[in-house]
């Protein structure tokens, strides 16, 4: 199986306009209902990938948990943009709900716990400008989140279900 037969239908891009210059082409996650896709973060809780900026730090993902699942507590030293693309979701830290179609902007110093309460799944696109410090409970940092950390977790997976392991190669800028 070469590269184009592996990725097909998953992932697109055409030859950079400027290659000689080192630069890398544009990249266009396509829709698609494949569950290799998502990344297990936790029981309940997914991610998928699908940029990671080496020059900034920051990454772009689509967040996905079902009924029941959490995304631990963290802190963002970094702003955070995120949109609801369907269902619904709380911060235990704060009164409101996301719900589809909302924008979250969380600024740098917000620290949260994610958790849903629908049956229905939800995802959501985040934009995370930068790492995440998971924390405990007296707020100190018990893990840091980087890129690369999230692309060595990218790796493993797609290994894991077939994809390769140099599919997250591609998302890679
Ligand atoms: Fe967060």
């Amino acid at each position: 199986m070469d590269m184009n037969d592996r990725y097909r239908d998953l992932v697109a891009w055409d030859p950079p306009a400027f290659g000689q210059l080192g630069m890398r082409p544009e990249l266009l996650g396509l829709p698609a209902d494949d569950e290799r896709l998502w990344v297990v973060i936790d029981e309940n809780v997914w991610f998928r990938p699908l940029f990671f900026d080496m020059t900034t730090g920051s990454h772009c993902e689509i967040l996905r948990v079902r009924r029941g699942g959490v995304l631990g507590r963290h802190r963002h030293p970094s702003p955070v943009h995120g949109y609801v693309i369907k269902g619904s979701w709380r911060y235990l830290e704060h009164s409101w709900v996301a719900r589809e179609g909302a924008y979250v902007f969380e600024p740098p110093g917000e620290e949260h716990t994610l958790t849903v309460d629908d049956a229905e799944e939800m995802q959501t696109f985040f934009f995370v400008d930068g790492p995440v410090l998971y924390v405990d409970d007296d707020d100190r940092v018990i893990h840091v989140e980087d890129n690369l950390g999230l692309i060595r977790q990218c790796r493993e997976h797609f290994d894991s279900v077939g994809l390769g392991a140099d599919f997250v190669d591609q998302m890679i800028r």
